[in-house]
């Protein structure tokens, strides 16, 4: 098995075209004649042979699969695999996820100063996430600050589920009810998930402008602590306005 293009475009698309380490772009404009390149590479987190950098043994698909990749520029690549010691898995999958949240920050709509207040409410069924994600043109998420590592990579998979959804939602919902039920039992399946490390998502819909001159509708989704909830929620509202 290698690596598929799904998620090799998966990987391109949220490192926003930059290495995850020095943040250098990855694809070189051309140069008059001289052709541009791709400097890029799809660094494995877990080696992909016994012997390499990291090895442990996983499954092929986990072992090529996204959450074991990392994007690198060739130099950090090789340095990343020169110096397993120093770049342990768990920092190598610290720093994916520090750099995908930068990119998803940067690409974040801006909020113009007279946005109306946008209400959110939990939202506790693949239903309820699905009706705010669905058809929107740009989405919005929010995570606690400071996590262990194991929460963090369950709420970044949570979002990730939510937006993928909300993203090919016209595709979903062309592929009849069953596909739409599917995507919702996928959103349930990521609740439940954050619900067992006490966390809630909040989440709305509201229009603002996604782009010089384009208003549309902007889907947010954040996820919670309990405890945050409480204090959002503290008397008497039972829902809590976001920025
Ligand atoms: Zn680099």
């Amino acid at each position: 098995m290698s690596i598929s293009s799904e998620t090799r475009k998966r990987l391109w698309a949220r490192s926003g075209n930059r290495c995850a380490l020095c943040r250098l772009e990855l694809v070189r404009d051309d140069q008059g004649s001289e052709p541009g390149a791709l400097i890029g590479q799809e660094a494995h987190i877990t080696a992909r042979n016994p012997g390499g950098p990291r090895y442990e043994p996983v499954p092929v698909d986990v072992r090529d699969g996204y959450a074991n990749l990392v994007l690198l520029c060739a130099n950090d690549h090789v340095q990343v695999d020169a110096q397993p010691e120093r770049y342990t898995v768990e920092r190598l999958r610290a720093l994916k996820r520090e750099h995908e949240t930068w990119v998803r920050d940067r690409l974040r709509p801006k909020t113009p100063a007279h946005a109306e207040a946008t209400r959110v409410v939990p939202l506790r069924s693949g239903d309820a996430v699905w009706n705010v994600m669905s058809g929107a043109h740009a989405y919005q998420t929010g995570a606690p600050g400071s996590l262990p590592d194991d929460v963090a990579d369950l709420v970044d998979d949570a979002l990730q589920v939510f937006v993928d959804c909300g993203e090919i939602s016209e595709d979903i919902t062309a592929g009849g009810l069953r596909a739409v039920r599917d995507a919702k039992r996928a959103i349930q399946a990521e609740l439940d998930a954050l619900a067992s490390a006490d966390l809630t998502v909040l989440g709305g819909r509201r229009r603002g402008e996604i782009a010089p001159g384009f208003t549309g509708d902007i889907a947010i989704v954040h996820v919670v602590t309990t405890d945050e909830f409480r204090t959002l929620t503290s008397p008497p509202e039972s829902d809590a306005p976001v920025q």
